[in-house]
Formats: structure tokens, C-alpha cells, sequence
């Protein structure tokens, strides 16, 4: 490096240095333009379409499927980097064809552009074998339906290296890649140093296995005797996927459907096959064919997980395997160079018609388990329950004392849901029940029994979660659940549009509801983000005691803060038993907070509020009475999670300013320096912390992200807006585009 550094750090005097010593800027010769060769053309494109060792095996599996194979088998060596061998009994490639099979852009797919609107092949770019043969060694052996003997060839860059040779042949086609990456040293050594990709092929054969039930595939290691996947055709998918995911995963799995077929929003069938509240896993697995192809699509999988952590937040990582069908022309199929994405027509009409199909079937089935449990197991939560709240339901307790025969344990029933569960779960006949539909018993009583053994026995909980479902607005819910969110018109209200109308929504009031809602419908149940180095609450008191001060100019001296940070800290631990057991906040022996609960999945709150929200548990809560405190706590934490506009005002309005000011106020040097010449102030004045800058950026975009990818889509899902929604200024109607377009018509 240093010796190649050399003559430019002494560059011998030429004309150059003299002119730049002057300071005249000379135009450098702009660099030549050439044309690239195309085998560099066609290996640079090759490394994208083959990125990894398991690339090639899909594009070859899915050539295969494409060739009505009804029998795939896969063999690698050295996670595909030595040899990766896919054969067939599929359809097979005609002699003449052989020449031209490998070039780019050869296909027996597709002829107009038009043809890929309605494409029924996986592949369509005849890409993928030349693709091979740029950056590994092909060899194919084929034979088509009445020929005596097959063919076998090989290819280097897109061409033959020889003429075809006859040989004895088995229906089909073999496609063998040797060597792969040979020519590309970087990649190659990437690959060789991580784990090898075999595990991800094997996984790719497992989730073509599970979609192409009449077809049998196996997957093996070179000289292995046993396969890795193997299935036999079948007509049931369940077996399929016992067969290749095992029985502890088959066992748990729920039937789904879901369909639309209104042109002014989706058409699609959907049906899967997805986990119940007893499958635990660390990690979602979610096998995805939109049209017969397996794609990826994230904002599916991120709803489907809302759903999940929401309702059986045990279960939050599920395995799932769905087949979408849509019209083909509803599909844009070319939009990845591997194919591993598609574009849907009405994605988030249908993603939501998903979501929703979910959130029922696991509601149901939630329903189901939890009541089975209760009833079958009569004695299990009695001699345990110490609770010091004997407010237990004198109905479900003497349900309980019953001992109910299998054959008769109550389930939901479909004719009559209501009635049935309302028996189970009124607890009260003094609480408010009485006034509201049956359903939202229902629902508020599913909720509860998400945890039957804790939240089921605590009436205050109760009460609490059917004030909200008594209290909602049914016009308010409709437009949440069908509006479309069009972006922040501020800091702090989002624009909404719901059929023809536009609206203005304060996002933190309805962050802060939401929240609220969230934090008792999971109430003793929480998932929890642990905190790294856990930090002393009378420290977390004392900042937000000195913030306050700053707010209201108050100088009360710092004996006193101490004392006060002292005296709510002590009070904190006496209740962290409670505090960690119900709302999973857990306060450690010397006074540090060291646990929050999950409020909302996918979403951690502003941590700068973390103090605000300790003084406020501190001072704010009425630990007396049981319903009050349970309240006060949950305001508190929903306060606390709420989408709040960052500490940091936003860059990209009127507050660009607080970025300059900040920097030249911060410079020490300014500090009583009155004699700065007017030209270093505008020097000053221009600069910028760009540390600071970037940061609120970020912070600002985080949120809008956030609004828009975790707090919308769970309102939609989960929320209740309170009547009171409607007159407080949370919900503003804006407009109306049918006046809005009479009023551009005139323009
Ligand atoms: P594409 O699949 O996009 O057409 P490929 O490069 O993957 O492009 O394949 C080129 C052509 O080779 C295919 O269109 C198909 O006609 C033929 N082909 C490839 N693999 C097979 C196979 N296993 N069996 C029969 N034909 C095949
Ligand atoms: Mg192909």
C-alpha cells in the first residue's frame, strides 16, 4: 500500500502542480466509455441471478416442476459448491434444442411480454442454466418420450464444449453443477467460510415438498445413504407436512381458508395450514406459494405475527404454510431477478382479509383450548389459587366444582356463542354486562381467558376491559378498521382516508388508547425486553424530578429531590412482586429496573421516557384500591408506550433552526466571548450539529415507520375507540373528496 502510495504523496513538478498551486481548477479528462465484453456482462449478471448455492437448486427444482415432473431428486456435496445434481422424470429437452438451451435469454416459457401476464411456469427469463454455466460447470443428460437413448452434454459460457453424446438414459432430465463459483474467488471464499448452504437447501426441498403434494422429492449429501427430505406423493397436505416437518408440528396445526372476490377490492383463495397455541417455536417459519411460487413477502408475515403475539402471545413465533391464488393478471411476477418476490394487485386489501381470517380462527381456537382446560381440569387452579382477591365468579367456580363428563364439556357454540360463554364468564351479575351486546361479552371474556388461571379471577380486569368494549364506537371502529392511512400531516396527526372522507387523527391520543387497551387485554401475560444493565430507580427519579423543574422553573433544592426519588423508590420495591408478576416490570433487591413488558409487538418504546414513567408509578398511583391501581398503572405504561413526538424537534419543519442555534450556543469558545467579528457568527450560525441532526432524523423516521407499520395495522386489529373519540378532537373529518373534486373541477 505505502509503496504504491509514494509518488503520489511526490508527484514530480509538472505543469499540473504549478496551475493547481494557483489554485485554477482544471477539468480532469473525463474517463473512456467502452462497451463491456459480454462474457463479463453475462458473468456479472449470472452472480445475480445465481447468488448462493441454493439459488441454483431452486431455479433447477422449479425447472423441473415446470417440466411436470413427478419425481425430483436432489444431491449436493459440500453444500453445493462441489456438486449439485437435480434429476427428473419430467418431459425432457429435445435434441435441437440442446445448442441453444444454455444461452441467455433462451426459453420454452414465454415469447411475448404480454405472455407473462398470464404465466402459469415458474421460470420465464431463460436465465437461470446459462446463468450455471458463467459461473460453474454444466453437464445435462435428457431424453424425451419415445427416443431410444438420451443425451449428454456440457456447457461453458452459455456454449457447448462439444456435440451431444448419446447415452442410456432414464426418463427425464439430469442437471449437474460442478464447481460452482470457480471463477469467482470472493464469493466463493464468503461461502466457504460460513456455514455451508446444505441446511438452506434442505429447507427450500422441505417447502416445495409440502406445496407439490403429487410429487415425490428427495434431498441427500453426495454418498449419504439416508435422504434428508424425502416424500412419496400424497393426497393430504397434514401428511405431507408430518412427513417433512415432523409429528410435533403436524400435531398442532389448524385448517384456514379465506377468500374474496370483489374486483373493487381483492380477488384471491387463500387456504393453509397454521400452528395453535400449543406450538412453541423460537422462530417463525412461514412457507408462502402466491400462484404456485414460493415467494417471501414480509408485510404479510409482519401481520400474521401481529395477530399471533396478540391473541396467543405464548405461541408468538408460528409456523405457517399458505397458498395464495390470485388471477395471474393480478400478479407482476417480474419484479426480482431471482423471483423471489411477486407484486401483488390490492396487496394491503388482501393482506388485511388475511389478518383478519387469523385473528378469527385464533380467537376460536384460543376459545376452544382454554375452555377445555377449565372444565376438564376442575381441581387445577383451585388449591393453587392463593390469590388475595377473592372476587372469583361464584358461576365459574361452581362450574368448576361440577365434574363435567367428557362427552358433555361445553364448547362454543356456533348456534348460540354468546349465551353459552356469557354463563361461563359473567362474573359478576352486578358488573356492567347487562347493557352490551352479546358479543362483545364474548369477546371481552375471550380476552380475559387468554390467562384463565390468572386474569380470569381478577374482577377488576374484568371490569376494566368491558368498560372499554361497552364504551366503543361503532362508527369510529368501522373507519379504522377500513381506512387507508395516507402519511403524518404534522407532528402529531396522521391522515386517514375512509371511503370518500378524509381524516385527521391524533396519533398519540390514539397511541396512548391503544396502548392501554393493549396492556390490559395482556395483563399478567406479557413477553418482556429485558434491560441490559439495569438501572437504579432513584436515579431514573431524579432526572425526571430535575426535567419538571426545568419545565415549571421551580427550585426546589436537591435534599428534597433526594428524598423524594428515595421515599418512591422504596415504595416500588415493596410493590415490584406485583409489579413484575402482572405487568412484568420487574425492580431487582437494590432498586434497579431491569424489565419492561412488551406492549405492543415489533415496537419498543421511546426509552428517553423511561423516568418520566418511574416518577409517575411513583407518585400517580392509588395503591388502595385494586381496580384504581391496576388502571393508574396501565395509563401509566401506555403514556409511557404512546407514539409521542421525539425529544428531539423535528429537522424537517420549522425546527431545522434548533439544529444551527444549538451548535453555536454549545461552542465553548462563544461562551462570553463578546468580541466574535460579525463574519465568525455567520460562520457559526451556518454550521450544523450534524451528530445531533442525524440522530432526531432518525428518530423521526423510526416513528413514522412505526405509525405506520405497527401502530396502524394493530388499531385496525385491536382497537376500541372510546365514544369519547369522537368530540375530543382525536378523530377530525377533513374532507370530503366528492366536494373536493367538485371544488377541482371548477379549477
Ligand atoms: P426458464 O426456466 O426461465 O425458461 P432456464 O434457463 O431455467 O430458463 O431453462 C431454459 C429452458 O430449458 C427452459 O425453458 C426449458 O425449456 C428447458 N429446461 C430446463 N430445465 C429443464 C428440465 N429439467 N426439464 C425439461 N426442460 C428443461
Ligand atoms: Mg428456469
Amino acid at each position: 500500500m505505502e509503496v504504491e502510495r509514494e509518488p503520489c504523496e511526490e508527484p514530480p513538478p509538472t505543469m499540473m502542480e504549478e496551475e493547481e498551486a494557483e489554485a485554477i481548477p482544471v477539468a480532469k479528462e473525463p474517463p473512456r466509455i467502452h462497451r463491456l465484453d459480454q462474457s463479463v456482462v453475462n458473468r456479472i449478471a449470472a452472480g445475480e441471478v445465481i447468488q448462493r448455492p441454493v439459488s441454483a437448486v431452486k431455479e433447477l427444482v422449479e425447472n423441473s416442476l415446470d417440466a411436470h415432473s413427478t419425481s425430483i431428486n436432489v444431491v449436493v456435496k459440500d453444500g453445493g459448491l462441489k456438486l449439485i445434481q437435480v434429476s427428473d422424470d419430467g418431459h425432457g429437452i429435445r435434441y435441437e434444442d440442446l445448442p441453444i438451451l444454455c444461452e441467455r435469454h433462451t426459453t420454452s416459457k414465454l415469447s411475448e411480454f404480454e405472455d407473462l401476464q398470464s404465466i402459469k411456469s415458474m421460470g420465464f427469463r431463460g436465465e437461470a442454466l446459462a446463468s450455471m454455466t458463467y459461473v460453474g460447470h454444466v453437464t445435462v443428460t435428457t431424453i424425451t418420450a419415445g427416443q431410444l437413448h438420451g443425451y449428454r452434454v456440457s456447457y461453458r459460457d452459455g456454449v457447448m464444449e462439444h456435440e451431444p453424446k448419446a447415452c442410456a438414459a432414464v426418463k427425464g432430465t439430469q442437471i449437474m453443477i460442478e464447481n460452482l463459483f470457480y471463477n469467482m474467488t470472493a464469493r466463493r471464499k464468503t461461502l466457504q467460510n460460513s456455514a455451508d448452504d446444505y441446511p438452506k437447501i434442505v429447507d427450500l426441498l422441505s417447502r416445495f415438498a409440502i406445496h407439490h403434494i403429487n410429487v415425490n422429492f428427495s434431498c441427500r449429501k453426495h454418498g449419504a445413504a439416508r435422504a434428508d427430505v424425502h416424500t412419496v406423493a400424497t393426497s393430504s397436505r397434514l401428511d405431507a407436512i408430518r412427513s417433512v416437518f415432523g409429528v410435533s408440528v403436524a400435531r398442532n396445526l389448524m385448517k384456514i381458508e379465506a377468500a374474496d372476490d370483489d374486483v373493487s377490492s381483492s380477488v384471491f383463495e387463500m387456504d393453509g395450514f397454521i400452528s395453535n397455541s400449543n406450538y412453541i417455536a423460537k422462530k417463525t417459519t412461514m412457507v408462502l406459494f402466491i400462484n404456485d411460487r414460493l415467494v417471501e413477502c414480509t408485510a404479510l408475515k409482519r401481520a400474521i405475527e401481529i395477530v399471533y403475539a396478540a391473541t396467543l402471545p405464548k405461541a408468538s413465533k408460528p409456523f405457517i404454510y399458505m397458498s395464495i391464488v390470485l388471477p395471474s393478471e393480478h400478479v407482476d411476477v417480474n419484479i426480482h431477478p431471482t423471483k423471489r418476490e411477486v407484486s401483488l394487485l390490492n396487496q394491503e386489501a388482501i393482506i388485511e382479509k388475511i389478518q383478519s381470517a387469523f385473528e378469527s380462527k385464533l380467537r376460536n381456537s384460543n376459545e376452544e383450548r382454554t375452555f377445555q382446560e377449565q372444565t376438564m381440569e376442575p381441581s387445577s387452579s383451585g388449591p393453587k389459587d392463593t390469590r388475595k382477591d377473592s372476587d372469583c365468579s361464584p358461576k365459574l367456580s361452581g362450574s368448576r366444582s361440577q365434574k363435567v363428563p367428557v362427552h358433555k364439556i361445553v364448547r362454543t357454540d356456533s348456534q348460540d356463542p354468546a349465551g353459552r360463554l356469557h354463563a361461563y364468564l359473567q362474573v359478576k351479575p352486578q358488573s356492567h354486562l347487562g347493557k352490551e351486546s352479546d358479543l362483545t361479552v364474548v369477546r371481552s371474556s375471550v380476552r380475559q381467558r387468554r390467562n384463565p388461571k390468572e386474569t380470569a379471577d381478577l374482577t377488576s380486569i374484568q371490569e376494566l376491559v368491558s368498560e372499554i368494549e361497552g364504551n366503543s364506537h361503532s362508527g369510529l371502529q368501522d373507519i379504522i378498521k377500513y381506512c387507508t392511512y395516507i402519511g403524518m400531516a404534522d407532528d402529531v396527526f396522521a391522515l386517514l382516508q375512509h371511503n370518500t372522507h378524509l381524516y385527521l387523527v391524533n396519533v398519540v391520543n390514539l397511541s396512548k388508547e391503544l396502548m392501554y387497551q393493549q396492556v390490559l387485554c395482556r395483563f399478567a401475560h406479557f413477553n418482556a425486553i429485558q434491560i441490559s444493565n439495569p438501572v437504579p430507580l432513584k436515579e431514573l427519579i431524579m432526572l425526571a424530578l430535575k426535567e419538571e423543574d426545568l419545565d415549571q422553573q421551580c427550585d426546589e433544592n436537591d435534599d428534597l429531590k433526594e428524598k423524594i426519588a428515595e421515599m418512591n423508590m422504596e415504595l416500588l420495591k415493596q410493590k415490584s412482586e406485583m409489579l413484575n408478576e402482572y405487568f412484568s416490570l420487574s425492580i431487582d433487591l437494590d432498586g434497579n429496573l431491569s424489565r419492561l413488558p412488551v406492549v405492543l409487538d415489533q415496537y419498543t418504546p421511546d426509552m428517553d421516557r423511561v423516568p418520566e414513567f418511574i416518577l409517575c408509578l411513583g407518585n400517580d398511583i392509588d395503591w388502595e384500591n385494586e381496580k384504581s391501581c391496576f388502571q393508574g398503572i396501565s395509563s401509566a405504561l401506555a403514556n409511557f408506550f404512546a407514539l409521542h413526538p421525539p425529544t428531539l424537534p423535528n429537522p424537517s419543519g420549522d425546527n431545522f433552526q434548533f439544529y444551527k442555534k444549538r451548535q453555536s450556543s454549545r461552542n465553548p469558545q462563544d461562551e462570553g466571548n463578546s468580541s466574535n467579528s460579525l463574519v465568525d457568527d455567520v460562520v457559526i450560525e451556518e454550521q450544523i450539529d450534524h451528530e445531533l441532526l442525524a440522530e432526531a432524523e432518525n428518530a423521526w423516521a423510526q416513528r413514522e415507520w412505526s405509525i405506520q407499520h405497527v401502530l396502524f395495522p394493530a388499531v385496525r386489529l385491536f382497537f376500541k375507540p372510546p365514544t369519547s373519540m369522537a368530540t375530543d378532537g382525536t378523530f377530525v373529518q377533513v374532507a370530503s373528496l366528492e366536494k373536493l373534486y367538485k371544488i377541482f373541477e371548477r379549477c
